[in-house]
């Protein structure tokens, strides 16, 4: 036998099997990238109200401007809970899923750098933002004018030939003009937070163009779910530390704590409105509050908030994301007499997106545990079972993570 090259390779490649006792793949498939991509891809459809089903697709092509990711996880969002429950923006079928993230595992060959110019590879982290199929030209750099509110988003888009388009799937594929981020320097849990963490950014960004809100400012939270809980957690990475939180639930009390409110109000131990805000006053040792942010989805919360805030101070409304119906305030009281200066907030603009990667890091670097705001995990095959968790308010943020 003559001892050629490919010889010798299959030699080599034989002893290593037998010491190893499995096969090696071959040089091809060792070649096409960090891991073996399947012929087929999975996707939790939503198919009817309440409904999830596991449908299997074909690996779709890879075009010039697209890039594949494999989904390591994807939080549960306010917005799926409504969808799954009762489909408001008439989607079914469709794949959910937003606030997701995963591994490049191939990229078209016009793909080099995310949105905010940083290199891209096979093997690098990343979430997307929102699509721009109008105008794929937009960069990070001129955003700030323009919230997603006007943009499609992964895992809220209608279904199509590729069906690959939300994060409740074990991969997605990110097409030519999408914005991108590569995070490979967050850790799993923090990137699938950075989407509600958006929310908060921008609803303190917005905060502070009311010139009201500043370091030593009294902030009252109202509402402690995962959006009141963040809400916190950004003011204290702001170095605000005289923050009352307001909720009816001792646990999310307690943990806001944890991430940052001085002091907190339980809305049960109060007979009244006015009984309520001297309970908040007494928790900043006899002062109103200079800024308010209103975190919950009630319209009784909303009316109820002008009464914590001095004359003077201001309010951020961040709690409705749906329609949640008209609250009744008195405008002589609440608003003109006191001067309240008044914003509204709604998801985020593009460059909060990039703002809250470092927020991210801020907040683990000063011990907040954002971490255990992700209370339930849930493998894809369980996402009905995640989603009736989510209804039945158990937790905090519920994430299906793909093992
Ligand atoms: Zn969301």
């Amino acid at each position: 036998m003559e001892m050629n090259s490919a010889n010798v390779e299959a030699v080599v490649k034989q002893v290593l099997e037998s010491m190893l006792e499995k096969p090696i793949p071959s040089a091809q498939t060792a070649n096409a990238g960090s891991q073996a991509i399947p012929k087929t891809a999975h996707v939790a459809m939503l198919t009817s109200l309440e409904h999830y089903d596991i449908k299997e697709f074909p690996m779709p092509e890879v075009g010039d401007g697209d890039i594949l990711v494999k989904v390591e996880g994807c939080g549960v969002c306010g917005t799926d809970a409504h969808e799954f429950k009762r489909d408001p923006f008439s989607l079914i079928p469709v794949v959910l899923g937003h606030e997701g993230t995963g591994e490049i595992v191939k990229m078209g060959k016009n793909v080099k750098v995310d949105s905010a110019g940083k290199a891209l590879k096979v093997g690098d982290k990343v979430v997307t933002c929102m699509i721009f199929k109008d105008d794929p030209e937009i960069t990070m750099y001129d955003l700030n004018k323009q919230n997603v509110g006007g943009a499609d988003v992964y895992g809220l888009l209608p279904d199509d030939d590729i069906h690959l388009n939300g994060w409740f799937a074990d991969y997605i594929l990110i097409r030519e003009g999408s914005t991108v981020f590569n995070v490979s320097d967050l850790d799993l849990k923090s990137r699938v937070l950075i989407e509600p963490c958006a929310v908060l950014v921008h609803a303190v960004e917005r905060a502070k163009t009311t010139g009201i809100l500043r370091f030593n400012s009294r902030v009252v939270v109202q509402g402690c779910g995962p959006i009141g809980l963040i809400c916190i957690a950004v003011l204290r990475t702001m170095g605000i530390e005289n923050i009352v939180a307001v909720d009816g639930e001792q646990k999310r009390l307690e943990f806001a704590k944890r991430m940052g409110a001085e002091k907190s109000v339980n809305f049960k131990d109060f007979q009244g409105i006015e009984a309520l805000a001297q309970g908040v006053k007494d928790a900043f040792g006899g002062h109103a509050a200079d800024f308010a942010f209103q975190c919950t989805g009630s319209p009784v919360a909303h009316a109820n908030i002008y009464k914590f805030i001095r004359n003077g101070g201001g309010l951020c409304e961040l709690g409705f994301f749906i329609n949640g119906g008209d609250a009744t305030i008195n405008p002589h009281f609440d608003l003109c007499s006191k001067e309240i200066t008044l914003v509204g907030s709604w998801v985020y603009t593009l460059r909060d997106y990039a703002t809250t990667f470092d927020f991210l890091k801020r907040a683990k670097g000063i011990g907040l545990p954002m971490d255990e705001l992700i209370t339930h995990e849930f493998p894809l095959e369980q996402i009905n079972e995640a989603h009736q968790t989510n209804l039945a308010m158990k937790g905090l943020k519920i994430a299906i993570i793909n093992k």
